[in-house]
């Protein structure tokens, strides 16, 4: 993509995109862990640096649709006249992308970004339903709204704003804007009814076939770059909102998608992660009807990119071939996140998983075998209605069969719009949180285990922080290891450099750069 990221267009660490309206956005450089880095101009010099420093022309955006922005650091008023907003995102990774989706939306339409609420015209939240935590914590934004809003519209989007709809208005009379993820596709024309006066304006439609398709996305990440593939799902676990929340299954067309990697690749970005609540199901919906391996290995045969990730696999649709693929392409991440969320048969009937513990493991076996060593993760809940202790102890011995390199463990919690919700023998709450302390205690274990293995392992990592005051910086491997290391060199971020590891904890893995 010419204009973009180009060598000649780096003059400094702050970016700069202006519109043909003559808008400017200045905005900073953030990390992976969301930190303010400071970029020596010198990083941001180079063509596969990839952290370059860039001015998009209008001429450029019309066909640029990956302007590689980053969380803005604004000025502190609309002194130009200009509509701003402020978009804060809840929960997982596909918020976060959808949120940069929604934020080339407002971009497109002459929006300005602002880190600050108070100095915003537009204020949204991107929400996630998947535990009450996170709903409350959107609630009590709200709040601070009630008698400040002073015409700034406020919208609710994502998960929660399609489980509660037009309740929502109820409860927070001031909000204007209600919108699930299915209806992103329509948020210009709801933005245009909001500018044009509209007082209470939804898009809560979960019957569609489409996917959200958007002119300009803006990226937050420099390092990594995201690309939807699938939309919804059309599993039906029954502890989960997200079939009620994103609607029916829905699949980019394969075209789509390289065109979007080949667009990043020419930003200069080399990783590529494609998400999708259930990745693997993705089913080409055009012509050519490409499988997710066919696409996998598509995406990584884009010219500039390096490394490909996918998350989340469902395990039902995990075949060999992925296993096969991972093998025989170096650019596919030999990392898989399979989440299994609990090792007895039983509960995972309950819960609707689809599988038995035993073809988990088959699946499990297959990567085993590979002949790239692939970093396996899950994804477990405790205290599900009914789980007995026997049926925790499966969990626990899956755990040491498996030998995961990390899980995302959680106690249950029942949500609405799910079949779980109203199950008998629920957990007591004391119950749950003792065994999630014995899970995660099993999981340590593991950990420290697998980790001091890796004492003396040299890995390639792209590095994606500088911590100025521990003296050190942080990369991931292409297996997701994060790994602290300490180097000579003064400049690294963005870079692939060789770490050997020199010493292995719970939860980090520490090393040296080897220059
Ligand atoms: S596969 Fe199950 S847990 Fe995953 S999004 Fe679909 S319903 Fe939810």
């Amino acid at each position: 993509m010419s204009g973009l990221n180009s060598p000649g267009a780096a003059s400094s660490n702050v970016l700069e995109l202006k519109l043909s309206m003559s808008r400017t956005f200045d905005v900073g450089i953030e990390t992976l862990a969301g930190q303010v880095a400071v970029v020596p101009a010198a990083a941001v010099a180079g063509r596969h640096g990839h952290l370059g420093t860039f001015t998009v022309r209008a001429s450029n955006l019309a066909s640029a649709s990956d302007a590689k922005l980053t969380n803005p650091a604004i000025a502190s008023e609309s002194s130009d006249g200009t509509k701003s907003f402020y978009l804060e995102t809840f929960g997982c990774q596909m918020n976060a992308h959808d949120s940069e989706k929604v934020s080339g939306v407002l971009l497109g339409r002459g929006y300005r970004a602002v880190e600050n609420p108070a100095q915003a015209d537009l204020v949204l939240y991107n929400t996630c339903s998947i535990r009450e935590k996170a709903a409350q914590k959107v609630f009590a934004r709200l709040g601070d709204w009630k008698t400040v809003a002073n015409g700034k519209i406020i919208g609710v989007l994502g998960c929660l704003a399609q489980q509660e709809g037009e309740e929502i208005f109820e409860r927070a009379p001031w909000v204007s804007l209600v919108c699930g993820s299915a209806s992103y596709r329509k948020l210009p024309e709801l933005l245009a009814q909001l500018e044009a006066g509209g007082r209470r304006v939804t898009g809560l439609d979960l019957d569609t076939d489409e996917t959200f398709e958007t002119e300009i996305t803006r990226r937050d990440n420099l390092i990594r770059a995201y690309i939807t593939i699938i939309e919804g799902c059309d599993y039906s676990c029954s502890y989960c909102v997200v079939p009620h929340t994103r609607g029916p299954e829905r699949s980019r067309a394969s075209e789509a998608v390289i065109a979007e990697a080949e667009r990043l690749a020419g930003a200069g970005y080399t990783e590529i992660q494609l998400l999708g609540q259930t990745v693997n199901s993705y089913r080409d919906p055009s012509a050519r009807k490409w499988s997710f391996v066919e696409l996998l290995r598509a995406v990584a045969a884009v010219p500039g990119i390096r490394r490909v990730r996918f998350t989340t696999s469902h395990p039902n649709d995990f075949h060999r071939e992925i296993v096969h693929a991972i093998d025989e392409t170096p650019a596919l991440c030999d990392h898989v996140h399979l989440p299994v969320q609990s090792g007895s048969d039983r509960v995972l009937r309950a819960m609707r998983r689809t599988y038995t513990r035993e073809e988990y493991l088959q699946k499990i076996e297959w990567m085993r075998a590979a002949k790239r060593p692939i970093s396996i993760t899950s994804d477990i809940i405790v205290g599900f209605p009914g789980e007995t202790e026997a049926d925790f102890e499966d969990t626990l011995t899956l755990l040491d069969a498996v030998q995961y390199d990390t899980i995302f463990s959680f106690t249950y919690s029942p949500r609405p719009n799910t079949s779980a919700k109203d199950m008998l023998d629920a957990v007591p709450e004391e119950e749950k949180s003792k065994r999630l302390a014995v899970l995660n205690e099993r999981q340590r274990q593991i950990q420290i285990a697998n980790n001091e293995k890796l004492v003396g392992e040299t890995f390639e990592v792209l590095v994606d922080a500088h911590h100025a005051a521990r003296g050190q910086w942080t990369g991931r491997s292409t297996s997701n290891r994060l790994i602290n290391f300490t180097s000579t060199r003064a400049i690294l971020l963005g870079e692939y450099v060789s770490v050997r590891v020199t010493r292995g904890g719970p939860n980090c893995i520490g090393g040296e750069h080897v220059l």
